[in-house]
Protein backbone atom coordinates (compact mmCIF):
# COMPACT_ATOMS: atom_id res chain seq x y z
CA UNK A 1 0.00 0.00 0.00
CA UNK A 2 1.80 3.17 -0.86
CA UNK A 3 2.00 6.09 2.11
CA UNK A 4 3.71 9.03 2.96
CA UNK A 5 5.04 9.67 6.11
CA UNK A 6 3.49 12.07 8.96
CA UNK A 7 3.84 15.74 8.19
CA UNK A 8 5.43 17.67 11.23
CA UNK A 9 2.59 19.63 12.98
CA UNK A 10 4.18 23.27 13.57
CA UNK A 11 3.01 26.17 16.15
CA UNK A 12 0.90 23.89 18.22
CA UNK A 13 -2.05 24.81 20.29
CA UNK A 14 -2.48 21.06 21.58
CA UNK A 15 -1.52 20.24 25.23
CA UNK A 16 -1.23 16.72 26.59
CA UNK A 17 -1.25 14.63 27.98
CA UNK A 18 -4.74 14.84 26.60
CA UNK A 19 -6.32 12.55 28.98
CA UNK A 20 -5.88 14.99 31.80
CA UNK A 21 -6.09 17.87 29.85
CA UNK A 22 -8.72 18.46 27.35
CA UNK A 23 -12.02 19.49 28.43
CA UNK A 24 -14.69 16.72 29.39
CA UNK A 25 -17.84 17.18 27.40
CA UNK A 26 -21.20 15.89 26.80
CA UNK A 27 -21.98 15.34 22.93
CA UNK A 28 -25.34 13.79 22.57
CA UNK A 29 -26.32 11.97 19.11
CA UNK A 30 -29.02 14.01 16.85
CA UNK A 31 -32.19 12.67 17.80
CA UNK A 32 -30.78 13.32 21.66
CA UNK A 33 -32.30 9.85 22.65
CA UNK A 34 -28.40 9.12 23.08
CA UNK A 35 -25.12 10.89 25.02
CA UNK A 36 -21.94 10.11 26.11
CA UNK A 37 -19.33 12.13 28.23
CA UNK A 38 -16.06 11.94 26.93
CA UNK A 39 -12.85 14.32 26.33
CA UNK A 40 -13.18 17.05 23.53
CA UNK A 41 -10.38 18.54 21.05
CA UNK A 42 -11.03 20.58 18.14
CA UNK A 43 -7.63 20.55 16.30
CA UNK A 44 -7.41 24.12 14.45
CA UNK A 45 -5.15 22.68 11.55
CA UNK A 46 -3.94 19.60 9.64
CA UNK A 47 -0.67 19.32 11.36
CA UNK A 48 -2.89 19.81 15.16
CA UNK A 49 -4.89 16.77 13.46
CA UNK A 50 -1.80 14.94 13.27
CA UNK A 51 -0.45 15.70 16.54
CA UNK A 52 -4.08 14.72 18.73
CA UNK A 53 -4.05 11.05 16.84
CA UNK A 54 -0.42 10.55 17.24
CA UNK A 55 -0.77 11.53 21.44
CA UNK A 56 -4.37 9.78 21.70
CA UNK A 57 -2.19 6.83 20.49
CA UNK A 58 0.21 7.01 22.68
CA UNK A 59 -1.76 7.30 25.65
CA UNK A 60 -3.98 4.74 24.34
CA UNK A 61 -6.85 7.01 24.04
CA UNK A 62 -9.39 6.14 21.75
CA UNK A 63 -10.98 8.42 18.82
CA UNK A 64 -13.81 9.12 17.64
CA UNK A 65 -14.11 12.06 14.81
CA UNK A 66 -17.08 13.96 14.93
CA UNK A 67 -18.51 16.33 12.05
CA UNK A 68 -21.69 18.70 12.80
CA UNK A 69 -22.99 15.70 15.35
CA UNK A 70 -25.70 15.59 12.65
CA UNK A 71 -26.10 11.45 12.67
CA UNK A 72 -29.29 10.99 14.82
CA UNK A 73 -27.80 8.03 17.32
CA UNK A 74 -24.05 6.97 18.65
CA UNK A 75 -21.86 7.71 15.75
CA UNK A 76 -19.90 9.99 16.41
CA UNK A 77 -20.02 9.87 20.37
CA UNK A 78 -17.96 7.60 22.89
CA UNK A 79 -18.13 6.84 26.30
CA UNK A 80 -14.67 7.70 27.91
CA UNK A 81 -12.72 8.50 24.75
CA UNK A 82 -11.60 11.30 22.91
CA UNK A 83 -14.42 13.34 20.30
CA UNK A 84 -11.95 14.66 17.91
CA UNK A 85 -13.92 17.83 16.37
CA UNK A 86 -13.25 18.59 12.79
CA UNK A 87 -15.59 21.14 12.59
CA UNK A 88 -12.52 23.88 12.70
CA UNK A 89 -10.54 22.38 9.95
CA UNK A 90 -13.28 24.30 7.12
CA UNK A 91 -10.66 25.47 4.51
CA UNK A 92 -11.54 25.42 0.84
CA UNK A 93 -8.07 24.50 -0.42
CA UNK A 94 -9.14 24.66 -3.79
CA UNK A 95 -12.16 25.51 -6.19
CA UNK A 96 -11.89 25.31 -9.89
CA UNK A 97 -14.81 27.39 -11.17
CA UNK A 98 -14.61 25.66 -14.84
CA UNK A 99 -14.11 22.18 -13.70
CA UNK A 100 -16.23 21.91 -10.64
CA UNK A 101 -13.77 20.26 -8.94
CA UNK A 102 -13.33 21.23 -5.17
CA UNK A 103 -10.55 19.93 -2.59
CA UNK A 104 -11.30 20.86 0.68
CA UNK A 105 -10.22 20.06 4.52
CA UNK A 106 -12.97 17.36 6.28
CA UNK A 107 -14.74 20.52 8.30
CA UNK A 108 -16.25 22.74 5.23
CA UNK A 109 -20.16 21.91 5.20
CA UNK A 110 -22.21 21.23 2.79
CA UNK A 111 -23.65 24.78 2.93
CA UNK A 112 -20.12 26.14 2.42
CA UNK A 113 -19.98 23.80 -1.00
CA UNK A 114 -23.29 25.09 -2.35
CA UNK A 115 -22.45 28.76 -1.09
CA UNK A 116 -18.78 28.68 -3.03
CA UNK A 117 -19.77 26.12 -5.80
CA UNK A 118 -23.57 27.98 -6.66
CA UNK A 119 -22.38 31.17 -8.13
CA UNK A 120 -19.98 29.73 -10.98
CA UNK A 121 -22.92 27.09 -11.47
CA UNK A 122 -22.21 24.05 -9.60
CA UNK A 123 -24.56 22.23 -7.05
CA UNK A 124 -23.29 19.51 -4.93
CA UNK A 125 -24.45 16.96 -6.57
CA UNK A 126 -25.32 14.85 -3.19
CA UNK A 127 -26.99 16.60 -0.49
CA UNK A 128 -28.32 15.71 2.55
CA UNK A 129 -31.85 17.01 4.01
CA UNK A 130 -29.85 19.92 5.91
CA UNK A 131 -26.95 21.87 5.10
CA UNK A 132 -24.96 21.52 8.35
CA UNK A 133 -23.21 18.08 7.88
CA UNK A 134 -19.38 18.46 7.03
CA UNK A 135 -17.31 16.69 4.14
CA UNK A 136 -15.83 14.15 6.94
CA UNK A 137 -19.79 13.34 8.29
CA UNK A 138 -20.67 12.89 4.53
CA UNK A 139 -18.08 10.60 3.41
CA UNK A 140 -17.81 8.76 6.94
CA UNK A 141 -21.75 7.61 6.61
CA UNK A 142 -21.76 8.09 2.89
CA UNK A 143 -24.96 10.00 1.99
CA UNK A 144 -27.82 10.08 -0.11
CA UNK A 145 -30.28 12.50 -0.97
CA UNK A 146 -33.23 12.60 -2.50
CA UNK A 147 -31.91 11.67 -5.96
CA UNK A 148 -29.80 8.51 -4.94
CA UNK A 149 -31.82 6.64 -7.62
CA UNK A 150 -29.96 8.58 -10.37
CA UNK A 151 -26.82 9.92 -8.52
CA UNK A 152 -26.08 7.48 -6.61
CA UNK A 153 -24.49 8.41 -2.98
CA UNK A 154 -21.94 11.05 -2.14
CA UNK A 155 -18.88 8.73 -2.66
CA UNK A 156 -19.80 8.60 -5.82
CA UNK A 157 -18.90 12.18 -6.54
CA UNK A 158 -15.78 12.03 -4.46
CA UNK A 159 -12.40 11.84 -6.83
CA UNK A 160 -9.94 11.65 -3.88
CA UNK A 161 -8.60 11.87 -0.46
CA UNK A 162 -6.13 11.40 2.16
CA UNK A 163 -6.54 9.08 5.02
CA UNK A 164 -4.61 9.74 8.05
CA UNK A 165 -4.25 6.23 9.95
CA UNK A 166 -4.14 5.72 13.38
CA UNK A 167 0.05 5.19 13.31
CA UNK A 168 0.45 8.64 11.47
CA UNK A 169 0.31 7.49 7.73
CA UNK A 170 -1.64 10.10 5.03
CA UNK A 171 -2.81 7.30 2.74
CA UNK A 172 -3.76 8.87 -0.52
CA UNK A 173 -7.03 6.86 -1.59
CA UNK A 174 -8.70 7.51 -5.16
CA UNK A 175 -10.00 4.71 -7.90
CA UNK A 176 -6.95 4.23 -9.20
CA UNK A 177 -4.93 4.28 -6.05
CA UNK A 178 -5.44 2.13 -2.86
CA UNK A 179 -9.29 1.46 -4.38
CA UNK A 180 -10.08 -1.11 -1.74
CA UNK A 181 -9.32 1.60 1.32
CA UNK A 182 -10.99 4.34 -0.75
CA UNK A 183 -14.06 1.88 -0.73
CA UNK A 184 -13.79 1.35 2.40
CA UNK A 185 -13.29 4.39 4.42
CA UNK A 186 -16.35 5.98 2.15
CA UNK A 187 -19.35 4.38 4.47
CA UNK A 188 -16.67 3.65 7.04
CA UNK A 189 -18.30 5.24 9.52
CA UNK A 190 -14.70 6.98 10.69
CA UNK A 191 -13.19 3.62 11.77
CA UNK A 192 -10.59 3.31 9.38
CA UNK A 193 -8.70 6.42 10.06
CA UNK A 194 -9.39 10.65 9.36
CA UNK A 195 -10.46 11.27 6.28
CA UNK A 196 -8.56 14.75 4.87
CA UNK A 197 -7.99 16.66 1.59
CA UNK A 198 -11.18 15.74 -0.21
CA UNK A 199 -11.07 16.08 -3.81
CA UNK A 200 -14.95 16.40 -4.99
CA UNK A 201 -16.81 17.00 -8.20
CA UNK A 202 -19.59 19.10 -8.22
CA UNK A 203 -22.37 19.01 -10.17
CA UNK A 204 -22.85 21.27 -13.33
CA UNK A 205 -26.48 23.51 -12.90
CA UNK A 206 -27.80 26.11 -15.59
CA UNK A 207 -30.20 27.91 -13.27
CA UNK A 208 -30.25 28.45 -9.33
CA UNK A 209 -34.00 27.24 -9.51
CA UNK A 210 -36.00 23.42 -9.69
CA UNK A 211 -39.45 22.61 -11.33
CA UNK A 212 -41.32 21.45 -8.54
CA UNK A 213 -44.48 19.36 -9.03
CA UNK A 214 -46.27 18.08 -5.86
CA UNK A 215 -48.73 15.04 -6.22
CA UNK A 216 -50.58 13.30 -3.64
CA UNK A 217 -51.24 9.65 -2.96
CA UNK A 218 -53.91 7.62 -1.44
CA UNK A 219 -51.62 4.71 0.27
CA UNK A 220 -48.13 3.08 -0.27
CA UNK A 221 -49.30 1.22 -3.51
CA UNK A 222 -50.16 4.64 -5.17
CA UNK A 223 -46.87 6.01 -3.49
CA UNK A 224 -44.57 3.10 -5.41
CA UNK A 225 -46.74 3.76 -8.57
CA UNK A 226 -46.65 7.21 -8.83
CA UNK A 227 -42.52 7.05 -7.83
CA UNK A 228 -42.40 4.27 -10.64
CA UNK A 229 -44.09 6.25 -13.01
CA UNK A 230 -42.09 9.34 -12.32
CA UNK A 231 -38.67 8.02 -11.70
CA UNK A 232 -37.30 8.00 -15.68
CA UNK A 233 -38.38 11.54 -15.79
CA UNK A 234 -36.89 12.86 -12.28
CA UNK A 235 -33.84 14.75 -11.04
CA UNK A 236 -35.26 14.42 -7.39
CA UNK A 237 -38.24 12.58 -6.15
CA UNK A 238 -39.43 11.75 -2.59
CA UNK A 239 -42.25 10.94 -0.72
CA UNK A 240 -43.77 12.40 2.86
CA UNK A 241 -45.64 9.66 3.87
CA UNK A 242 -48.71 9.90 7.32
CA UNK A 243 -47.68 7.28 9.48
CA UNK A 244 -50.56 7.57 11.35
CA UNK A 245 -52.91 6.81 8.28
CA UNK A 246 -54.45 3.31 8.82
CA UNK A 247 -56.20 0.54 6.61
CA UNK A 248 -56.82 1.42 2.83
CA UNK A 249 -54.68 4.85 3.76
CA UNK A 250 -51.83 3.31 4.86
CA UNK A 251 -49.19 4.83 3.56
CA UNK A 252 -50.75 7.39 1.87
CA UNK A 253 -49.05 11.09 1.31
CA UNK A 254 -47.37 13.50 -1.05
CA UNK A 255 -44.78 12.65 -3.45
CA UNK A 256 -42.32 15.83 -4.87
CA UNK A 257 -41.01 15.84 -8.24
CA UNK A 258 -38.07 18.14 -8.63
CA UNK A 259 -36.13 18.91 -12.30
CA UNK A 260 -33.37 21.07 -12.89
CA UNK A 261 -33.94 24.06 -15.21
CA UNK A 262 -32.56 24.89 -18.14
CA UNK A 263 -31.00 27.92 -18.89
CA UNK A 264 -33.28 28.85 -21.26
CA UNK A 265 -36.04 28.24 -18.32
CA UNK A 266 -34.66 29.76 -15.62
CA UNK A 267 -36.83 32.97 -14.11
CA UNK A 268 -33.92 34.58 -12.83
CA UNK A 269 -31.09 34.47 -15.25
CA UNK A 270 -27.44 35.52 -13.27
CA UNK A 271 -28.89 35.26 -9.72
CA UNK A 272 -27.84 31.81 -8.89
CA UNK A 273 -26.00 32.61 -5.78
CA UNK A 274 -28.34 35.55 -5.01
CA UNK A 275 -27.79 35.30 -0.58
CA UNK A 276 -31.67 36.03 -0.58
CA UNK A 277 -33.11 33.54 -3.55
CA UNK A 278 -31.11 30.83 -1.95
CA UNK A 279 -31.09 31.62 1.82
CA UNK A 280 -34.03 30.08 3.84
CA UNK A 281 -36.00 32.85 5.29
CA UNK A 282 -34.97 34.10 8.97
CA UNK A 283 -38.69 34.35 10.07
CA UNK A 284 -41.95 32.28 9.28
CA UNK A 285 -45.13 34.23 9.80
CA UNK A 286 -43.46 37.38 11.42
CA UNK A 287 -41.96 34.09 14.39
CA UNK A 288 -37.92 34.43 14.03
CA UNK A 289 -37.03 31.00 13.56
CA UNK A 290 -34.68 30.07 16.22
CA UNK A 291 -37.57 30.17 18.70
CA UNK A 292 -40.24 28.29 16.44
CA UNK A 293 -38.93 24.79 18.13
CA UNK A 294 -40.63 26.21 21.40
CA UNK A 295 -44.14 26.54 19.95
CA UNK A 296 -43.91 22.77 18.51
CA UNK A 297 -42.87 21.39 21.31
CA UNK A 298 -46.21 21.38 23.61
CA UNK A 299 -47.97 20.34 20.10
CA UNK A 300 -45.46 16.91 20.01
CA UNK A 301 -48.11 14.02 20.92
CA UNK A 302 -49.74 11.46 19.07
CA UNK A 303 -53.37 13.02 18.92
CA UNK A 304 -51.89 16.41 17.67
CA UNK A 305 -49.19 14.87 14.68
CA UNK A 306 -52.29 12.30 13.56
CA UNK A 307 -54.14 15.84 13.29
CA UNK A 308 -51.06 17.65 11.66
CA UNK A 309 -50.29 14.93 9.12
CA UNK A 310 -54.21 14.57 7.86
CA UNK A 311 -54.42 18.31 7.48
CA UNK A 312 -51.05 18.29 5.53
CA UNK A 313 -52.68 15.35 3.44
CA UNK A 314 -56.03 17.26 3.04
CA UNK A 315 -53.69 19.97 1.45
CA UNK A 316 -51.77 17.93 -0.93
CA UNK A 317 -54.90 16.40 -1.97
CA UNK A 318 -55.84 20.36 -2.98
CA UNK A 319 -52.06 20.90 -4.34
CA UNK A 320 -52.11 17.63 -6.72
CA UNK A 321 -50.63 18.07 -9.99
CA UNK A 322 -49.56 22.24 -8.70
CA UNK A 323 -46.56 22.67 -10.23
CA UNK A 324 -44.25 25.71 -9.05
CA UNK A 325 -40.51 27.15 -8.78
CA UNK A 326 -38.17 26.86 -5.73
CA UNK A 327 -34.64 27.47 -4.82
CA UNK A 328 -32.20 24.44 -4.70
CA UNK A 329 -31.38 25.34 -0.84
CA UNK A 330 -35.80 25.89 0.03
CA UNK A 331 -35.99 22.55 -1.98
CA UNK A 332 -33.34 20.51 -0.41
CA UNK A 333 -32.64 21.89 3.07
CA UNK A 334 -36.79 21.76 4.20
CA UNK A 335 -35.51 20.75 7.77
CA UNK A 336 -33.16 23.75 8.37
CA UNK A 337 -36.61 25.79 7.97
CA UNK A 338 -36.84 25.17 11.70
CA UNK A 339 -33.69 25.50 13.28
CA UNK A 340 -33.51 23.05 16.80
CA UNK A 341 -36.42 21.69 15.64
CA UNK A 342 -35.49 18.60 17.84
CA UNK A 343 -35.72 20.13 20.77
CA UNK A 344 -39.38 20.51 20.17
CA UNK A 345 -39.12 16.46 20.88
CA UNK A 346 -38.56 16.81 25.05
CA UNK A 347 -36.00 15.84 26.98
CA UNK A 348 -36.43 11.93 26.04
CA UNK A 349 -35.68 12.91 22.40
CA UNK A 350 -36.46 10.63 19.52
CA UNK A 351 -34.82 8.21 16.97
CA UNK A 352 -34.32 7.98 13.74
CA UNK A 353 -34.62 4.78 12.16
CA UNK A 354 -34.37 4.45 8.24
CA UNK A 355 -34.73 0.79 6.42
CA UNK A 356 -33.51 -0.04 2.81
CA UNK A 357 -35.54 -2.95 1.64
CA UNK A 358 -34.84 -4.41 -1.97
CA UNK A 359 -37.64 -3.45 -4.85
CA UNK A 360 -39.70 -6.76 -4.49
CA UNK A 361 -40.55 -7.26 -0.91
CA UNK A 362 -40.20 -3.26 -0.39
CA UNK A 363 -44.23 -2.49 -0.52
CA UNK A 364 -45.13 -5.54 2.02
CA UNK A 365 -42.28 -5.03 3.88
CA UNK A 366 -43.06 -1.65 4.33
CA UNK A 367 -46.61 -2.01 5.08
CA UNK A 368 -45.50 -4.81 8.07
CA UNK A 369 -43.41 -1.94 9.43
CA UNK A 370 -46.53 0.70 9.82
CA UNK A 371 -48.71 -1.56 10.64
CA UNK A 372 -46.68 -2.76 13.74
CA UNK A 373 -46.26 0.56 14.53
CA UNK A 374 -50.35 1.06 15.13
CA UNK A 375 -50.26 -2.18 16.94
CA UNK A 376 -47.73 -0.93 19.43
CA UNK A 377 -49.51 2.32 19.76
CA UNK A 378 -46.51 4.36 18.09
CA UNK A 379 -46.94 5.50 14.58
CA UNK A 380 -43.98 7.73 13.36
CA UNK A 381 -44.04 11.06 13.50
CA UNK A 382 -42.53 11.24 10.24
CA UNK A 383 -41.66 9.22 7.68
CA UNK A 384 -40.37 9.95 4.46
CA UNK A 385 -39.81 7.65 1.14
CA UNK A 386 -36.95 7.67 -1.07
CA UNK A 387 -35.87 5.36 -4.26
CA UNK A 388 -31.96 3.80 -4.27
CA UNK A 389 -29.69 2.39 -6.20
CA UNK A 390 -26.68 0.24 -5.47
CA UNK A 391 -22.95 1.55 -5.35
CA UNK A 392 -19.51 -0.37 -4.93
CA UNK A 393 -19.04 0.72 -1.19
CA UNK A 394 -17.80 -1.62 0.87
CA UNK A 395 -20.69 -1.09 3.91
CA UNK A 396 -23.16 0.77 1.61
CA UNK A 397 -26.66 1.34 3.00
CA UNK A 398 -27.85 1.48 -0.44
CA UNK A 399 -29.68 -0.73 -2.67
CA UNK A 400 -31.97 -1.66 -5.87
CA UNK A 401 -34.95 -0.67 -3.74
CA UNK A 402 -36.66 1.51 -1.30
CA UNK A 403 -35.70 3.23 2.09
CA UNK A 404 -38.34 4.81 4.76
CA UNK A 405 -36.83 7.11 7.23
CA UNK A 406 -38.88 6.89 9.86
CA UNK A 407 -39.29 9.62 13.34
CA UNK A 408 -40.33 8.00 16.60
CA UNK A 409 -40.18 9.83 19.72
CA UNK A 410 -38.74 8.13 23.10
CA UNK A 411 -41.53 7.16 24.98
CA UNK A 412 -41.70 7.14 28.99
CA UNK A 413 -41.05 3.00 28.49
CA UNK A 414 -38.37 2.92 26.15
CA UNK A 415 -38.47 -0.86 26.40
CA UNK A 416 -42.03 -0.62 24.53
CA UNK A 417 -40.32 1.00 21.51
CA UNK A 418 -37.02 -1.52 21.83
CA UNK A 419 -39.78 -3.92 21.15
CA UNK A 420 -41.52 -1.90 18.31
CA UNK A 421 -37.78 -1.55 16.33
CA UNK A 422 -36.92 -5.45 17.05
CA UNK A 423 -39.88 -6.08 15.49
CA UNK A 424 -39.59 -3.93 12.31
CA UNK A 425 -35.81 -5.17 12.49
CA UNK A 426 -36.81 -8.70 11.81
CA UNK A 427 -39.41 -7.91 8.97
CA UNK A 428 -36.59 -5.76 7.10
CA UNK A 429 -34.04 -8.64 7.59
CA UNK A 430 -37.15 -10.73 6.27
CA UNK A 431 -37.39 -8.99 3.59
CA UNK A 432 -33.92 -9.01 2.42
CA UNK A 433 -33.33 -5.19 3.57
CA UNK A 434 -30.39 -2.79 5.60
CA UNK A 435 -30.52 0.03 7.98
CA UNK A 436 -28.69 2.88 7.78
CA UNK A 437 -25.76 3.46 10.10
CA UNK A 438 -26.44 7.66 9.96
CA UNK A 439 -30.20 6.92 11.90
CA UNK A 440 -29.22 3.93 14.18
CA UNK A 441 -29.05 3.00 17.49
CA UNK A 442 -30.86 0.08 17.65
CA UNK A 443 -29.34 -2.44 16.37
CA UNK A 444 -27.49 -5.24 17.42
CA UNK A 445 -24.04 -6.83 16.21
CA UNK A 446 -26.51 -10.07 15.28
CA UNK A 447 -28.77 -7.90 13.03
CA UNK A 448 -26.25 -6.25 11.24
CA UNK A 449 -24.53 -9.38 10.44
CA UNK A 450 -27.64 -10.65 8.99
CA UNK A 451 -28.28 -7.47 6.93
CA UNK A 452 -24.52 -6.76 5.76
CA UNK A 453 -23.82 -10.32 5.08
CA UNK A 454 -20.24 -12.18 6.98
CA UNK A 455 -18.00 -10.99 3.85
CA UNK A 456 -18.78 -7.86 3.64
CA UNK A 457 -18.15 -7.60 7.69
CA UNK A 458 -14.87 -9.93 7.66
CA UNK A 459 -13.39 -7.62 4.67
CA UNK A 460 -14.11 -4.71 6.61
CA UNK A 461 -12.66 -5.62 9.85
CA UNK A 462 -9.33 -7.21 8.23
CA UNK A 463 -8.71 -3.63 6.37
CA UNK A 464 -9.14 -2.38 10.24
CA UNK A 465 -7.19 -4.93 11.42
CA UNK A 466 -4.78 -3.47 9.15
CA UNK A 467 -5.15 0.11 8.85
CA UNK A 468 -5.73 0.37 12.95
CA UNK A 469 -4.39 -2.29 14.37
CA UNK A 470 -4.79 -1.38 18.17
CA UNK A 471 -8.16 -0.15 17.71
CA UNK A 472 -7.12 3.05 18.28
CA UNK A 473 -10.80 4.74 16.36
CA UNK A 474 -14.14 3.49 17.72
CA UNK A 475 -17.43 4.64 18.33
CA UNK A 476 -20.09 4.51 20.63
CA UNK A 477 -21.95 2.62 17.62
CA UNK A 478 -18.71 0.49 16.85
CA UNK A 479 -18.64 -1.43 20.10
CA UNK A 480 -22.44 -1.54 20.34
CA UNK A 481 -22.25 -3.71 16.78
CA UNK A 482 -18.51 -4.60 17.49
CA UNK A 483 -16.98 -3.17 14.56
CA UNK A 484 -14.01 -1.61 16.60
CA UNK A 485 -11.73 -4.56 16.23
C1 LIG B 1 -32.20 17.02 9.63
C2 LIG B 1 -31.31 15.94 9.08
C3 LIG B 1 -31.54 15.47 7.79
C4 LIG B 1 -30.72 14.47 7.27
N1 LIG B 1 -30.96 14.03 6.00
C5 LIG B 1 -30.18 13.06 5.48
C6 LIG B 1 -30.37 12.61 4.15
O1 LIG B 1 -31.27 13.06 3.45
N2 LIG B 1 -29.54 11.64 3.67
C7 LIG B 1 -28.53 11.13 4.43
O2 LIG B 1 -27.81 10.27 3.94
N3 LIG B 1 -28.31 11.55 5.69
C8 LIG B 1 -29.11 12.50 6.22
N4 LIG B 1 -28.88 12.94 7.50
C9 LIG B 1 -27.78 12.34 8.26
C10 LIG B 1 -26.46 13.11 8.06
O3 LIG B 1 -26.29 13.53 6.73
C11 LIG B 1 -25.29 12.20 8.42
O4 LIG B 1 -25.44 11.74 9.73
C12 LIG B 1 -23.93 12.87 8.28
O5 LIG B 1 -22.93 11.90 8.51
C13 LIG B 1 -23.76 14.00 9.28
O6 LIG B 1 -22.52 14.64 9.07
P1 LIG B 1 -21.77 15.31 10.31
O7 LIG B 1 -20.75 16.26 9.78
O8 LIG B 1 -22.74 15.87 11.27
O9 LIG B 1 -21.01 14.05 10.91
P2 LIG B 1 -21.17 13.31 12.31
O10 LIG B 1 -22.58 12.93 12.50
O11 LIG B 1 -20.53 14.10 13.38
O12 LIG B 1 -20.29 12.00 12.02
C14 LIG B 1 -20.74 11.03 11.11
C15 LIG B 1 -19.69 9.93 10.95
O13 LIG B 1 -18.59 10.41 10.22
C16 LIG B 1 -17.39 10.20 10.96
N5 LIG B 1 -16.50 11.31 10.63
C17 LIG B 1 -16.75 12.63 10.76
N6 LIG B 1 -15.71 13.33 10.30
C18 LIG B 1 -14.77 12.45 9.90
C19 LIG B 1 -13.45 12.55 9.34
N7 LIG B 1 -12.88 13.72 9.05
N8 LIG B 1 -12.78 11.40 9.06
C20 LIG B 1 -13.34 10.18 9.29
N9 LIG B 1 -14.57 10.03 9.81
C21 LIG B 1 -15.27 11.15 10.10
C22 LIG B 1 -17.82 10.13 12.41
O14 LIG B 1 -16.93 9.42 13.23
C23 LIG B 1 -19.15 9.41 12.28
O15 LIG B 1 -18.97 8.04 12.20
C24 LIG B 1 -29.66 13.93 8.05
C25 LIG B 1 -29.45 14.42 9.34
C26 LIG B 1 -30.25 15.40 9.85
C27 LIG B 1 -30.01 15.89 11.24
Amino acid sequence: MAATTLSQATSSNIVTPLRDTAPMRVVDGFGRSVAASSRFVSPRNHGELLEVIAAARAEKLPITFRGSGRSYGDASINEGGIVVDVTLLRRVISWDPETGILVAEPGVTVEDLWRRGLVDGFWPAVVPGTMRPTLGGCLGMNIHGKNNFKQGPFGDHVLGFTLVTADGREIPCSRDENPETFHAAIGGLGLLGAITNIRLQMHKVESGFLRVEAMAAPNLEGMFATFRERLPHSDYLVGWVDGTAEGGELGRGEIHQANYLTAAEDPAPGELSHTEIQGLPSTILGVPKSILWRFLRPFMSRFFITFVNSMKYFMSKLNHGKTYIQSHVAFAFLLDYVPNWRLAYGDRGFIQYQVFIPDGTALDAMKAIFEASHRAGMPPYLAVLKRHRPDKFLLSHALDGWSMAMDFPVPADRNALTALTDTMTQIVLKAGGRFYMAKDSVLRPEELKAAYGDERLSKFRALKAELDPDGLFETALSKRLELSR
